[in-house]
């Protein structure tokens, strides 16, 4: 903190025990008693992680902690680190959001975006060998599918892809790579021939080892913690053994891959708002003005019930659709098509809902809170600024409402 003019009562107020205790409360009654299990003892890592962090370095030293205990993702098996999916992964993002948003948002590029396929494709042993570099922290990911001139549009990729005899060669540029200059594997998207992305797709896993690929880290000041690339591939050349689909594989994959992908978002999402939210309650509970908390003045307290109950509906959703994706799909013996169509639509809802209410929250909860929440003092303008940031990965707000709206299309096909 550069300079404190928050009272120590109540900063004491704020400790993230106390978060954790609301945040509970409130989520607690929806879950089973393994959710509770695995969010007791997550919660428990926190606070031994929590006065490790310095909030003026950036994130990556901190991974290799979150590999130790499994948790750079949590919807694969990996080792013996149980329980796992989808249900976890959501739990998991919520509370390190609520830890720490941008080693959230690290982790999550990291393990999810670029991890969940190792466990899916592949399946050589240079992949596991990615994977377990990748799940103990030792080595950061990448995901680079967004392009200069492909953003939303990610099919029609202009990034060429070219069979050799052993490999796969790679030439084109992506950008936004979240954790980029930090990584040392990148998750690759591109096509044989650009007139037919769709047949011809290919998912690499590419490492900066196999030369040719360079990050430039771009300046993006709501992030500062997080490193966040401009990524070239220059005559990349990917062995087979790191190929992760091809021919056309690649764009199932990548599809395949956004529900997951979307449905962790979410939780990250999930866990700004209720961070906002209850940093705001501790806050205007403890601050007076005009001889009585802020709280009980309407304009305040109006304001924070209505987050109350949107925040409420938010997490019912996130773990209602992780739920369902857990017992129809990922652990079913024969996943439920009508599943599978259902969870495409509803991770787009979902994303699209929770990230733009995390932005809706704190942008309330510091008009609500007053000066103080745009100070380093609280950790509300972190959260507003990584709530900002993350609306846009995993695709913007107008690519899940298009996905939306295509749904609400099909549906007349029914009929
Ligand atoms: C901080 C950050 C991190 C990111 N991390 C990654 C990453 O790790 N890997 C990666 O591959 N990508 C990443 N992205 C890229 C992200 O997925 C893209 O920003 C997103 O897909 C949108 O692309 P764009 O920014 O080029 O916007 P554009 O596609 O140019 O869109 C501009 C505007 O037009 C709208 N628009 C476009 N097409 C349509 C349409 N058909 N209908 C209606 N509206 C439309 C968009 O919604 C948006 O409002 C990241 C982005 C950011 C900002």
């Amino acid at each position: 903190m550069q300079e404190k003019i928050i009272k120590d009562s109540t900063l004491e107020k704020m400790a993230l025990e106390n978060v954790f205790k609301i945040f509970n409360s409130n989520i607690y009654p929806m879950l089973k008693d393994e959710d509770i299990q695995f969010c007791e003892e997550l919660e428990n890592f926190c606070l031994e992680l929590h006065p490790k962090i310095d909030k003026n370095q950036d994130v990556y030293s901190l991974m290799p902690e979150l590999g130790k205990y499994g948790y750079i993702q949590r919807i694969n098996q990996y080792k013996d680190f149980t329980p796992f999916g989808i249900k976890k992964e959501v739990l998991l993002a919520a509370i390190m959001s609520i830890c720490d948003p941008q080693l959230e948002f690290a982790r999550i590029a990291s393990g999810n975006l670029c991890g969940n396929p190792t466990f899916h494709h592949g399946k050589t042993e240079e992949i596991f060998k990615v994977q377990e570099e990748l799940m103990t922290g030792k080595a950061i990911g990448s995901i680079c599918i967004t392009e200069p001139d492909r953003g939303s549009d990610a099919v029609n990729l202009n990034t060429i892809c070219t069979k050799t005899d052993d490999g796969i060669i790679f030439n084109g540029k992506k950008v936004f790579t979240t954790n980029g200059p930090k990584s040392k594997y990148f998750v690759s998207y591109g096509v044989y021939d650009t007139k037919n992305p769709r047949d011809t797709m290919v998912q690499g896993m590419v490492s900066r080892d196999f030369g040719g690929l360079e990050t430039k880290r771009l300046k993006i000041n709501s992030v500062p913690r997080v490193h966040i690339s401009h990524t070239i591939l220059d005559n990349v050349r990917v062995p087979m053994e790191y190929i992760l689909g091809d021919n056309g594989d690649g764009y199932h994959n990548l599809f395949d891959g956004l529900v997951p992908e979307r449905l962790g978002l979410m939780g990250s999402a999930l866990g700004r708002c209720w961070s906002a939210l209850i940093y705001g309650l501790i806050y205007t509970n403890l601050r007076k003005q005009f001889g009585r908390p802020i709280i009980q003045h309407q304009g305040v307290g109006f304001g924070l019930a209505d987050l109350l109950a949107k925040n409420t509906a938010a997490a019912s959703l996130a773990l209602q659709a992780a739920t369902i994706y857990d017992d129809k799909i990922l652990f079913a013996e024969n996943p439920s098509k009508e599943a599978e169509k259902w969870i495409a639509s509803v991770s787009s809802q979902g994303k699209y809902f929770v990230s733009k209410l995390s932005h809706e929250t704190c942008y309330e909860v510091q008009q609500q809170m007053g000066g103080i929440s745009i100070t380093d003092n609280t950790p509300l303008d972190e959260l507003i600024d990584v709530s900002k940031t993350e609306e846009f990965i995993g695709g913007a707000r107008n690519i899940q409402l298009l996905i939306i709206q295509g749904r609400l299309r099909r549906i007349m096909n029914d009929l």
